[in-house]
């Protein structure tokens, strides 16, 4: 049988000031690594045979229906505007409406130069590919909004970084690729018929019960917002969190030097290139709130009276921060096996924290370990452990069932950093046992798994990763 993706492709309709289209570059020898066949039956994909889809994944045969093109965006990174930057190395194949009626994107990334690769190559190597793959699924496993991966294909050929390495491309859907930079660059520029068009297009396929530039506005904070908290319950860092990586549907997006959290503290940073730890776990909150400012400064460029708007835009962004701390507090007080809201909850959160930042306990393991084990072996002073544990005994005393909702709220397995590594160095030996088994595990993160405990430890002393670089 022969492979069928059902395209319907809104983005290739708009103006052509939104895109370059061009076909992905041939690959020599392209072989299929991982295909997820659960996400194709949501998006109504019928697979094809391996050889087939190692055409179609790895950039060599265009599928019917499809119409590939480069998107354009531009964004701040690292605070700093960058006015034009767009799909370098990624290639929107086009969309699909799933099973469950959500338009979702399939893009290639890693096909090959674009109109907007400036010194890049276009091309990705295997290891940031397996661990896009590896990671994104998890948090989707994790209930995190995220973009997900539909395939992973070896190229046969050399990608040149500091050294040769073998070459890959990731096959990511997405629900839309649309960022805070996609609305910069129109709103920079001045081209406010595109803005409108691009805020148009954002409301219809996202939020159609959004009022206007304004009513969006309110619509990605709130997304952002409920996202944001989510990662910091996970113990994730996102690492590169630029308006072009902030994703106006409320996904995570752009696996670059993203890593979970071993030992916890607000501080953890991994990203090699971020010196100034502008996004270092603790500071993610805050961020998300700067981003979301440049998307209004974007959006009101388009309104007759922007001085109203710039009034308005002000209060939603205002707002959010503390929509992210009841947000954070739901998490958190679900972490602890809490459904009530009280107001001693944040110091006992926060006490927990402290003595966690203090003792370098493992964080996920010891949130896990509240709902079934010995916490109190996670920390050294356990005197003090112990009083925040009456403390916390005597909040649940009216909780009908703690335990089973600490199981649910807290993950016995994450991508553990050097579980990545060493996934991504026996793969490009060309052993993807242990990617494989990461998939498998990792898909059910809240389950015991007793037989994969192994996965489930932190690294010794000479495992720790240091830093995570990003995915080019
Ligand atoms: P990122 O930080 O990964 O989101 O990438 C920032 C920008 O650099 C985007 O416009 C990417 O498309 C571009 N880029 C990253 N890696 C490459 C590459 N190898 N070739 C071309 N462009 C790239
Ligand atoms: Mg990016």
């Amino acid at each position: 049988m022969s492979m069928h993706i059902p395209f319907d492709n809104s983005y290739a309709r708009l103006a052509p000031s939104f895109y370059s289209k061009q076909a992905p570059d041939r690959v020599t020898s392209p072989s299929l690594l991982a295909f997820n066949t659960d996400l194709a039956q949501l998006l109504d994909i019928s697979p094809g045979d391996t050889d087939e889809m190692a055409q179609v994944f790895g950039g060599n045969a265009v599928p019917d229906g499809a119409e590939p093109l480069a998107q354009l965006y531009a964004g701040h990174q690292f605070g700093n505007y960058n006015p034009q930057l767009g799909d370098g190395r990624a290639l929107l194949l086009g969309e699909t409406i799933g099973r469950d009626g959500v338009r979702r994107d399939i893009q290639l990334k890693g096909s090959g130069r674009t109109a907007y690769s400036r010194a890049g190559d276009g091309r990705a190597w295997l290891g940031p590919v397996l661990r896009e793959y590896v990671v994104s699924e998890a948090m989707h496993a994790l209930g995190v909004p995220t973009t997900r991966a539909l395939a992973a294909v070896s190229t046969g050929e050399t990608v040149w970084r500091e050294t040769g390495l073998p070459g890959a491309v990731l096959t990511r859907v997405a629900s839309s690729h649309l960022r805070v930079g996609s609305f910069q660059i129109f709103a920079r520029r001045g081209e406010i018929t595109n803005l409108k068009a691009l805020t148009d297009y954002a409301i219809q396929r996202h939020y159609p019960g959004a009022d206007g530039p304004m009513g969006l506005l309110r619509a990605v904070r709130d997304a952002q917002a409920a996202l944001i908290a989510k990662w910091m319950a996970v113990g994730f860092i996102h690492g590169v969190m630029n308006t072009d990586n902030s994703s106006i549907s409320g996904e995570t997006i752009d696996y670059g030097p993203c890593a979970f959290m071993d030992v916890y503290h607000p501080q953890t940073l991994f990203s090699s290139i971020d010196r100034q730890g502008r996004y270092a776990y603790g500071n993610q909150p805050d961020i998300a709130v700067w981003n979301l400012a440049q998307l209004a400064t974007a959006l009101i460029q388009q309104l007759d009276d922007p001085q109203t708007g710039v009034e308005e835009a002000t209060e939603i962004v205002h707002a959010m921060p503390d929509m992210m701390q009841e947000h954070w507090l739901q998490n958190f007080r679900a972490k602890l096996g809490i459904t009530t809201a009280r107001d001693g909850d944040l110091n006992l959160i926060s006490d927990l924290l402290a003595l966690m930042a203090q003792d370098q306990s493992d964080f996920t393991n010891t949130f896990r370990s509240l709902g079934a084990g010995e916490p109190r072996d996670q920390f050294i002073d356990r005197d003090k452990f112990d009083a925040w544990e009456a403390n916390w005994k005597a909040r649940l005393q009216d909780e009908p069932d703690p335990q089973s909702l600490i199981r649910r709220s807290n993950p016995g397995f994450i991508p553990r950093n050097h579980r990545i590594e060493q996934m991504i160095t026996k793969a490009v030996e060309g052993d993807f046992t242990l990617f494989n088994r990461l998939n498998r595990v990792l898909s059910r993160p809240y389950e015991d798994q007793p037989d994969q405990a192994e996965l489930r430890h932190p690294p010794k002393s000479d495992e720790v990763v240091q830093a995570t670089f990003c995915g080019t």
